[in-house]
């Protein structure tokens, strides 16, 4: 039977008696509402490790002024039995309070990955990001911890700061799981009508479009967007909001794929800004 467990204190009894019988722990970091996107990662920690943490908590810290913080849908009866179901021993829902003190005065920053993509329009979002992640990987201390290629600069990031700070702990990175026609899964999906749910497969035609182009050989950064932009100006729903070619390691803008390259959209569909992405390396 999962536990759904609401206090650090708790959580942390709970893995020291794991880790005096000499087990490991897994972490899936995530803000609930569960779908098979989630679910494969909590599939691969529990393939992983001997036991599994699955946090289910709508970060504050993460959301700007006029974001979706009130209204992010939330399923916690829904989320517990997904955990259960996938054989994971836990689930930590705090409250805010229970993970902000009210004078709390730290921050984390990792510096320049945060301010291209999505950093551009939610400036705070990737502190809060490593705020949040920071902290669970403090209370959890898990040996792995399992992060979506769908938020890739968000995986990015988390593996930096690891790397920076000396989190004893592996990042482990999991493909993007997809909906039959393409769209990447997500909680907002919800929010999407059935009208803007048809149009949003755009975002991953559109990306298809720019792999094809770098698949046959074209290096420039410009001729790779616009071959995305094209497909995305197809669909009148969709109102891109950014489409770049950047590095991997510091998350800049490139004029020229040379190395490893992360080739990232966001588009708002109606309302609902969504997100969608691809890693290419040349062969040299
Ligand atoms: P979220 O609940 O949206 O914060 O996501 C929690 C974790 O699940 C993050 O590491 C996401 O990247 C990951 N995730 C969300 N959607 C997907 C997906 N469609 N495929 C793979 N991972 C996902």
């Amino acid at each position: 039977m999962t536990r759904v467990v609401t206090t650090i204190a708790e959580v942390r009894q709970i893995v020291r008696a794991w880790r005096a019988a000499g087990q490991t722990v897994g972490l899936v970091p995530t803000m609930g509402y569960l779908h098979e996107g989630h679910q494969s990662l909590i599939e691969r920690s529990v393939a992983d490790n001997d036991h599994t943490v699955v946090s289910v908590f709508v970060n504050p810290t993460q959301f700007g002024p006029n974001e979706d913080l009130e209204s992010y849908p939330r399923d916690l009866e829904h989320d517990r039995a997904l955990v259960e179901a996938t054989g994971a021993d836990v689930v930590f829902h705090p409250t805010p309070a229970e993970m902000y003190y009210p004078n709390r005065r730290t921050t984390v920053h990792v510096d320049e990955l945060g301010s291209e993509l999505c950093g551009k329009s939610r400036p705070i979002h990737f502190d809060g990001v490593c705020l949040v992640v920071s902290k669970l990987l403090n209370i959890v201390t898990p040996d792995r911890a399992y992060f979506g290629q769908k938020d890739a600069q968000q995986l990015l990031i988390v593996r930096r700061m690891v790397r920076d700070l000396s989190f004893g702990v592996e990042i482990v990175g999991c493909p993007i799981v997809r909906e039959a026609d393409g769209l990447a899964k997500s909680s907002r999906n919800t929010y999407l009508s059935d009208e803007e749910r048809a149009a949003a497969v755009v975002l991953s035609r559109s990306l298809a479009a720019g792999r094809a182009v770098l698949e046959g050989g074209e290096r420039r950064a410009s001729a790779v967007r616009q071959a995305v932009l094209d497909v995305l100006a197809a669909e009148p729903l969709a109102a891109p909001e950014y489409v770049e070619v950047v590095d991997t390691d510091d998350v800049n803008p490139v004029e020229t794929v040379e190395g490893e390259a992360l080739v990232a959209i966001a588009v708002r569909i109606g309302g609902t800004r969504l997100i969608d992405n691809f890693f290419f390396t040349p062969e040299v």
